[in-house]
């Protein structure tokens, strides 16, 4: 029996559809609904909608077309990955002014997610650094969608709206970005370990007052006394004379080479594994150089690590408690997971960030507060457990990230997402027929299920 072809996101959840690869990503983009990149958002949203089962993949358009040595602009083609830019450009003392949890993303995923990292508090989204895009529109009638450049001066609304747009207001071809130079290709890290939540946030607000780069590693299986332990992560670049003379080589990288058993990642031994990561942490705490790698992308080190959740696949939820206040609703928010989570999907990593201020991408996730970030397994039981914690979040007048979702229902991603008529109205005037649509935007009534097309009026 030959099975249709499936795509999916990095959380694995399946849906029937295939990649059309070409490096001549402008033809390729006038012949699909949406353009993905390498797969690294966890939910639905790099996935055809229904009926439309082919998705344009971009990274085999992955060329430099200009770099400035001297200031550091960078112009490329949106196939072109963060890890080949990293390889490139580190050793000439260039990096990515905003990088987030992995390497393994293309430009295009990059800027249609409006990505943060562990220096959103000081540096935004990667939006406040995009300079200019190209972008290919809707078709409209029988005319191929055209080509067009937006920038700040040049459709301001087109550049906002695709800044965190998840690929519905057009296919990103190129982007222009401003890179930030480094003193070296070192990081010096320090961190240092928390009993538990409140001490844990208060060293994570400190931190950043102080640090260009901080996020917190939480123990979210520990409870009682122990709830919310963890771990807080400060860094920059290293000066020259801190780091070693020669640039780091590059990791040794395993993989998981099968789907794992969908028992193997169970509570215990997440619990346990928590447990002995919180504790071999120095009571004293850690300081000294580190590998980019190491420091930006520990997850990278295990290809394939999405496999140990086995066929069940998994979900992250990340949302954004808003300041003032943020310490509270997230000492809420962990009340809400711990009862939703009792019996169910346990929440296995749990990552805290503080946000700086609102990016200009039109639904840009992050705003001052703190990101909560966690990874659920996809059991039974899971619809309810997103539930309870978008309802949280929107007692708290937080938002949510749409790169990780797979979960949120219609009307609470409406009470979530306030600036979303003003999306719409904007998605409109750029593809007014609705062609432009993923699983993500029929699932969240962005699309209706029939078809490419407009929903209600915004
Ligand atoms: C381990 C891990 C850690 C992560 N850490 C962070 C983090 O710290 N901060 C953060 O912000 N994100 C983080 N992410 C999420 C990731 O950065 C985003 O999901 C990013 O969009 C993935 O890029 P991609 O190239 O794989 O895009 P895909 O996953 O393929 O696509 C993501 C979205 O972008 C759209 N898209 C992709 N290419 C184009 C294009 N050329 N034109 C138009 N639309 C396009 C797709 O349609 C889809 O809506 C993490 C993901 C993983 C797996």
């Amino acid at each position: 029996v030959t099975r249709p072809p499936t795509l999916s996101g990095w959380g694995r959840l399946a849906v029937p559809g295939r990649e059309l690869r070409s490096e001549d990503l402008p033809a390729l983009a006038a012949t699909a609904s949406l353009t993905r990149g390498l797969g690294r958002s966890y939910g639905d949203s790099s996935l055809p909608a229904p009926g439309h089962d082919r998705v344009a993949a971009s990274p085999l358009a992955d060329r430099i077309l200009a770099f400035d040595p001297e200031s550091g602009l960078l112009r490329a083609e949106a196939g072109l990955s963060l890890a080949e830019m990293n390889r490139l450009l580190l050793p000439r003392g260039w990096f990515t002014p905003v990088t987030p949890g992995t390497q393994l993303v293309t430009l295009g995923g990059i800027v249609a997610a409006d990505v943060h990292g562990k220096n959103h508090h000081v540096a935004g989204t990667f939006g406040r650094h995009v300079r200019s895009l190209v972008v290919r529109l809707a078709p409209r009638g029988d005319h191929p969608g055209s080509i067009v450049r937006c920038s700040r001066d040049e459709l301001l609304d087109l550049f906002r709206a695709t800044l965190g747009g998840m690929g519905l207001t057009g296919h990103v071809l190129e982007v222009e970005v401003q890179l930030e130079h480094v003193p070296s290709p070192w990081i010096w890290a320090e961190s240092d370990r928390y009993p538990a939540l409140e001490p844990l946030l208060s060293a994570l607000r400190a931190a950043s007052r102080e640090w260009p780069m901080t996020v917190a590693w939480v123990d979210a299986l520990a409870s009682g006394r122990k709830r919310g332990r963890g771990i807080v992560h400060r860094g920059r670049w290293a000066e020259p004379r801190e780091a070693p003379a020669r640039p780091p080589a590059p990791a040794r990288r395993v993989a998981v080479p099968f789907e794992a058993p969908s028992w193997l990642l169970n509570r215990p031994a997440v619990a346990l594994a928590n447990a002995l990561l919180w504790r071999r942490h120095p009571a004293r705490g850690r300081r000294g150089v580190a590998t980019p790698e190491s420091f930006f992308y520990p997850l990278d080190a295990v290809h394939y690590w999405n496999r140990l959740y086995g066929r069940r696949g998994f979900t992250q939820y990340q949302c954004v408690l808003p300041d003032p206040g943020a310490e509270e609703a997230t000492l809420r928010f962990f009340d809400v997971l711990e009862r939703a989570t009792t019996r169910g999907p346990a929440p296995f990593l749990c990552v805290i960030k503080d946000c700086g201020g609102e990016g200009e991408g039109l639904l840009s996730f992050p705003r001052p507060g703190l990101s909560v970030a966690l990874d659920l397994p996809a059991d039974p039981g899971i619809q309810d457990v997103v539930d309870a914690l978008n309802e949280t979040v929107i007692a708290a007048g937080g938002r949510i990230y749409l790169a990780k979702d797979a979960f949120t229902r219609p009307e609470h991603f409406r009470s979530l997402e306030l600036r979303l008529p003003e999306f719409e109205r904007i998605r409109r005037r750029y593809d007014p027929e609705g062609y432009l649509a993923s699983a993500q935007s029929v699932r969240l009534g962005l699309t209706p299920p029939g078809g490419p097309h407009f929903s209600e009026d915004p």
